[in-house]
């Protein structure tokens, strides 16, 4: 009988945070292998998360940039939105980035497993593989990185017409002439975004106060502002109650913030309301491995409550689902599994970003935030209606807002909405991570003309001095 194979380190998921931990494990010198039940390496992130949606959303921004052309001085008659071929530049750009991981994977010499994996015992995983076939590796260190899947709830099951969620919605044929979005979150107001550009009538249901509701409430107000002004209809405090089929598609009734019932008729439905966790089957009930809300308990080094057995990503409690979460966990828990100091993640200083139209990053506390938390709060702000490089671009809206404790000038948070904000923040995360004050914003050379001179602004507004306002 073939001996089982084994292995340093066995990673079950190869997305975010599972390539990158099997890279790393690797380069550590550790015999690594990832189980993926998919026939592409990469997860949701690659194959219809962050990936396929920004790519929709430069397809978007051109378009835009056509219809908005006379003001750059571009007459141009003639233009129209070739769909198959926007779905087609999409899938080619994640299609390359697959290829990209597999060549990675090879370089590092990692192994790829294509099935299910399900631990199965101290150090033991059992693979069904896609003919439905089972056999066994060990792994003397294992990392689950499974990641999420859309949520869903009784009545509202993709059908991939009209119901749809972050994956069906990708896979359009055609561009839905309307668009009721469940959630204001992240996901629901980048697909606003994406689709309202290219001309879906599109109103989005959020049953919490605000859009994006983890952002600073300045963020939510702006947003709303802008989306309100640019034609996408948002309405906050309004729960979902039912979808049913209907002529134009379907039929979402709802009760809105005065209490009333209401119903919308559109094409289609997106249901972009969080993730679950992809806990279940994996083997985790004869394991020490702790739950909390179907979520994975770790520790600091990701190591959950089982022996050897580490989570990072989604599936991971207390942690924000974000693709760079994931792989800074990853390299976490494989560096602990190689028996190397390491530093605990401090989620504090976590950038977070939404590419919606104005884009939002950031990072830290929110102001109502930092107050609740004791401090003496200093607040810079500053427009980027006063930013050269925004004048430029044509965009007028949005803002750089510092949070800093009043004391020593303690960057406690940066939040932004406005043009390429998600190419700006992991300044304020550098500055966060070394300590750094609005003092030292403020006096840090920016370069000119630049939107990051909106950081500096606010840094220097913090003390009521900005100049340009
Ligand atoms: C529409 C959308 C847009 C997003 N945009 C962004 C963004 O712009 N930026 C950002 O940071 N985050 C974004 N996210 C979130 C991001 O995609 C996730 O946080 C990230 O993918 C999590 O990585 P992960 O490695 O934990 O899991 P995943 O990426 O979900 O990967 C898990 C992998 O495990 C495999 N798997 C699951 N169970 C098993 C099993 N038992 N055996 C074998 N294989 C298994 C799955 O097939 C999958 O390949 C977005 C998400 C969505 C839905």
């Amino acid at each position: 009988m073939a001996e089982t194979p084994k292995y340093d380190v066995v990673i079950i998921g190869s997305g975010p945070g599972g390539y990158v931990a099997a890279i790393r494990a690797a380069q550590l010198g550790l015999k690594t292998a990832v189980i993926e039940k998919d026939d592409k390496l990469g997860g949701t992130c690659l194959h219809v998360g962050c990936i396929p949606t920004k790519d929709l959303l430069l397809s978007a921004e051109v378009y835009d940039y056509f219809k908005n052309a006379k003001e750059y001085g571009i007459v141009s008659k003639e233009f129209s939105i070739d769909w198959a071929a926007v779905q087609a530049r999409k899938t080619k750009v994640v299609t390359k980035l697959a290829k990209g991981v597999e060549f990675l994977f090879k370089k590092n010499k990692v192994e790829t497993i294509q099935g299910y994996g399900r631990l199965a015992g101290p150090g033991r995983i059992s693979i069904t593989d896609p003919k439905g076939q089972v056999r066994e590796i060990q792994a003397s260190k294992i990392v689950l990185a499974t990641g999420s899947e859309a949520k869903t709830f009784p009545g509202f099951e993709p059908d991939g017409k009209t119901i749809l969620t972050n994956k069906e919605v990708l896979a359009l044929k055609a561009l839905p002439s309307s668009m009721v979005i469940m959630g204001a979150g992240a996901v629901g107001v980048e697909f606003a975004s994406i689709f309202h550009r290219f001309g879906s009538k599109v109103t989005i249901l959020e049953m919490l106060p605000r859009a994006v509701p983890l952002e600073d409430e300045e963020i939510s107000a702006e947003l709303e502002k802008s989306f309100h002004r640019q034609g996408i209809a948002i309405q906050t405090q309004a729960k979902v109650e039912s979808a049913a089929k209907s002529a134009p598609g379907v039929t979402v009734s709802y009760s809105s913030a005065d209490g009333k019932r209401q119903a919308i008729e559109a094409e289609t439905l997106l249901v972009a309301v969080g993730r679950s966790p992809n806990t279940r089957d994996v083997g985790l009930e004869k394991t020490r491995v702790q739950l909390e809300r179907g979520f994975v308990k770790v520790d600091a080094t990701m190591q959950t409550g089982e022996p050897g057995v580490y989570a990072i990503g989604d599936i991971v409690a207390g942690s924000p689902q974000l693709a760079h979460v994931a792989s800074r966990e990853g390299i976490v828990a494989v560096t602990h599994a190689a028996g190397k100091p390491v530093e605990p993640i401090n989620y504090h200083q976590i950038p977070n970003c939404t590419y919606c139209e104005p884009e939002i990053s950031s990072v830290g506390l929110t102001e109502r935030g930092a107050r609740e938390a004791g401090h003496t709060v200093r607040v810079g702000k500053f427009p980027f209606a006063g930013n050269s490089k925004a004048a430029i671009l044509g965009a007028r809206e949005g803002f750089v807002k510092i949070v800093s404790d009043e004391k020593y000038g303690e960057i406690l948070g940066v939040h932004m909405i406005g043009p390429r904000v998600t190419e700006m923040i992991a300044e304020a995360v550098v500055a966060m991570r070394l300590e750094g004050t609005v003092e030292d914003l403020a006096a840090t050379i920016h370069p000119h003309p630049t939107l990051t001179e909106a950081v500096m602004e606010a840094a220097h507004a913090a003390h009521d001095w900005p100049i340009h306002i």
